[in-house]
């Protein structure tokens, strides 16, 4: 990619001043500085004129050296105050003031006095010589050597400094995301590179323009005294020499190496557009500086295509891929922008479904489907002005948002409603919508999508061409699930969901027959969630699935490890929600992870609602089945709060009924023959199934159940569930204790 960055000399504007080469002679001899500076008067070296400056002692010579670091080459006496003062000199040049560019040349008086080769390279000294052996003509190639040897160690290190800043400047502009963002770097990383004042633009030619007219030149970036002219077109900037800098770059499709200025150029192929870069440099470039620009043309080149790739990248994820129209990022985006914003509350955002779609794709294929899709897309567009975004969320939903003045739901029906002939293939017939008022919403952009999804579904539910208006009162409660939803997951994740055992007795005995395992949700500061909570939102999300596999072998492991305790008799008993039991591979899973833990099925009971039993009675009782053909007993849970009827209990495989909580609770409060938990212990006595009462908290409770029947319970009266180690101890001294 470098190489093809052309680089330009134009030969006829290059200003070139001079160069001025400085040669300091050192030496306490007045003849011999006489007879140099004549030596080196009027002579030209490298294109460049000498510059003499004489010193007569190390000290006028150290002083001189340590204010100017320019001077190209050092011509030495070795021998002047004392022996080594001329080396001493030498050492501090290099050492002490860090100089080591300039060039030193040591003389003497007296040939013999050679100093020792590694003296001579541990100071980077280029040459020695007996001053008697310094013709003129020799003087003339010390010189050249020690100029030319000046001047490119001074490049080396002018190149390696600013290839350090072109590292740092090229990572500046990699980070950038955008045209503008980017050219300002540039601009400004160039002028630093450069040690310039920041004054330049940088303008992108746009892909269009047909044969007649040029095609129009933007400026994406300028600063200096060029700043105004940000975002302009390069026709009306003010200075037309700079326009026609930046024009003719364009148009010769090359960099432009000018007297007062370099114009960069970066054709379509490197940086996915033709960009020119006008710097201003006040003087023209030198060779280092244009072999720096040139790489670090290479990285804005690379910066620029970025970029480029960028946008493109962003158009894929902004955008539909079947429709072209925005999608649900452009939705959300638009969205969180507008309701940040202050005219929110004129804002409104229409969901529309078209109904019946999935029905249409299966009937006609999803050719079909796509071309609805795009009518509908078409007609939507049609219907607004730019200023309302038009989106496709997913599938057959389309989202419009936009100010209420505009986007009306009723408008939006009707645009469908009015070309409506029955029928005819390729029409709408139907569709149902949502209205949102951002006015009503306080939440996130994918929070009021998701409300308006959830009311545009609730909707649905009760048929085709619904229209239904987001109701603000039901938003508090949908984000609350949410969040609940979301630190439910994160909590499993955390390993901070567990489970408590309940004992359960036999009231004749108080022996401990089972217990029943509860699931607990500790938050991180400590606090509970009932399960009351977060189990139903849990199985209206389907989240109950993992989590009732979690919950299930969490309680295997208590039943486990009551077995090895020496409880092997105590049954656990597992809630299982109907979303579980229905999985049609729901045994299989329950198999394993019985063999996984070690548990026999005999020590297991599954507890299902009565509501649950009844529901899908054909699936359940085969599950049933299997379950108990395994050993599994089955229990049905709070029973007597549905509507069984007696003739399909006896028909469902279960081996115990709980008389729910709230019949045990009117015991002593009404009479008999008004209760419900009797009625329960008779049903079960008449199908023949075990009973057990749950949430006594009372003895008379307890005396009552059993006085009629009901031979086992569970309740506070006797233990609140408990982790799995408190019940060990709490087994351990309970008076009805097993063996
Ligand atoms: P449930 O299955 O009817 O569980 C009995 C509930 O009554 C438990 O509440 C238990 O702590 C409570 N309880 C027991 N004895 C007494 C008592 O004497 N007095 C009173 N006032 N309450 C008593 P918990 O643990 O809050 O569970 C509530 C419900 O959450 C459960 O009702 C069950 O429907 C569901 N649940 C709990 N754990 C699980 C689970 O692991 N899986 C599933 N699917 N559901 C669960
Ligand atoms: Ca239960
Ligand atoms: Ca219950």
């Amino acid at each position: 990619m470098d190489d093809q960055v052309l680089f330009f000399d134009d030969e006829t504007s290059i200003c070139s001043d001079q160069p001025v080469w400085r040669v300091l002679a050192i030496d306490d001899d007045v003849d011999f500085q006489r007879a140099t500076a004549f030596a080196l008067s009027e002579l030209e070296v490298l294109g460049g004129r000498i510059e003499l400056q004489q010193a007569f002692s190390y000290r006028e010579a150290s002083m001189l050296l340590a204010e100017q670091r320019d001077i190209a080459l050092i011509f030495l006496d070795v021998v002047m105050e004392t022996d080594d003062a001329g080396l001493r000199l030498v050492k501090a040049l290099r050492e002490v003031i860090g100089n080591a560019e300039t060039r030193v040349v040591l003389l003497t008086g007296e040939p013999g006095m050679a100093p020792v080769q590694e003296v001579m390279r541990d100071y980077d000294i280029n040459d020695y010589w007996t001053k008697s052996e310094l013709t003129a003509e020799r003087l003339l190639t010390v010189l050249t050597a020690g100029v030319r040897g000046y001047s490119q160690l001074r490049a080396v290190a002018r190149a390696r400094r600013g290839l350090q800043m072109i590292v740092e400047s090229s990572n500046a502009l990699f980070c950038s995301k955008n045209t503008r963002e980017l050219s300002s770097k540039i601009l400004s990383e160039i002028a630093s590179l450069l040690d310039l004042q920041a004054e330049g633009i940088v303008c992108v030619r746009s892909e269009e323009g047909d044969a007649q007219s040029a095609p129009a030149v933007r400026i994406v970036s300028a600063s200096g005294r060029f700043f105004r002219a940000i975002d302009g077109n390069l026709d009306s900037l003010d200075d037309t020499d700079v326009a026609a800098a930046l024009r003719r770059s364009l148009q010769e499709q090359q960099t432009l190496r000018l007297e007062t200025c370099t114009v960069l150029f970066f054709s379509r192929f490197q940086a996915g557009a033709d960009y020119a870069c006008y710097v201003a440099t006040e003087r023209p470039l030198d060779d280092t500086e244009l072999e720096l620009l040139k790489v670090f043309s290479a990285s804005i080149s690379r910066g620029l295509y970025n970029v480029a790739l960028f946008s493109r990248l962003e158009e894929m994820a902004y955008q539909d891929d079947l429709l072209k129209v925005p999608n649900r990022n452009a939705l959300i985006r638009m969205l969180d922008l507008t309701l940040k914003g202050e005219s929110k509350d004129e804002w409104v955002l229409v969901l529309i479904d078209i109904d019946n779609f999935s029905g249409a794709n299966t009937a006609f294929g999803t050719g079909y489907g796509d071309f609805i899709l795009g009518l509908v897309a078409k007609k939507l567009r049609d219907a607004f002005d730019g200023s309302v975004l038009i989106a496709r969320v997913r599938d057959d939903l389309f989202a419009i948002l936009g100010p209420e003045s505009q986007v009306r739901a009723a408008d939006i029906v009707a645009l469908f409603r009015r070309h409506n002939r029955p029928y005819e293939l390729g029409q709408v017939h139907s569709l149902s919508s949502v209205t949102l008022r951002l006015a009503d919403f306080t939440g996130t952009a994918s929070v009021a999508l998701q409300d308006a999804r959830l009311t545009l579904k609730q909707a649905k539910q009760l048929g085709h061409d619904q229209h239904a208006v987001y109701d603000p009162h039901l938003q508090g409660a949908h984000a609350e699930s949410y969040r609940m939803l979301l630190a439910l997951r994160d909590a499993v994740e955390a390993g901070r969901i567990s489970i408590e055992l309940q004992p359960q007795l036999d009231l004749r005995t108080h022996k401990v027959i089972g217990v029943e395992a509860l699931a607990r949700w500790r938050q991180a500061d400590g606090r509970m969630v009932p399960p009351v909570l977060f189990i139903p939102l849990a199985e209206a999300t389907g989240y109950i699935l993992p989590l009732g596999d979690l919950l299930m072998r969490l309680a295997l492991q208590a039943a486990k490890q009551l077995a090895e305790a020496g409880y092997p008799q105590i049954r656990v008993a597992i809630n299982v929600s109907a979303p579980q039991l229905l999985q049609r591979d729901f045994i299989e899973r329950f198999t394993s992870h019985l063999q996984a833990a070690g548990v026999r099925p005999q020590q297991v009971e599954v507890e299902i609602t009565e509501s649950v039993a009844m529901r899908t009675f054909e699936t359940v009782c085969e599950q049933l089945t299997a379950l108990r053909q395994m050993g599994v007993t089955v229990a049905i849970d709070d029973f007597g709060t549905g509507f069984s009827s007696l003739s399909y209990l006896r028909l469902l495989p279960a081996d115990r009924l709980k008389i729910d909580r709230s019949f045990v609770e009117e015991i002593g409060e009404l009479a008999d023959q008004q209760m419900i938990a009797e009625a329960v212990i008779q049903i079960a006595a008449r199908v023949g199934m075990q009973v057990i009462a749950e949430g006594v908290e009372t003895q008379q409770q307890a005396d009552w159940i059993l006085q009629h029947g009901c031979l086992e319970a569970q309740g506070y009266l006797f233990a609140k569930p408990m982790p799995c180690a408190d019940l060990l101890t709490w087994l351990a001294s309970w008076p009805g204790r097993q063996a």
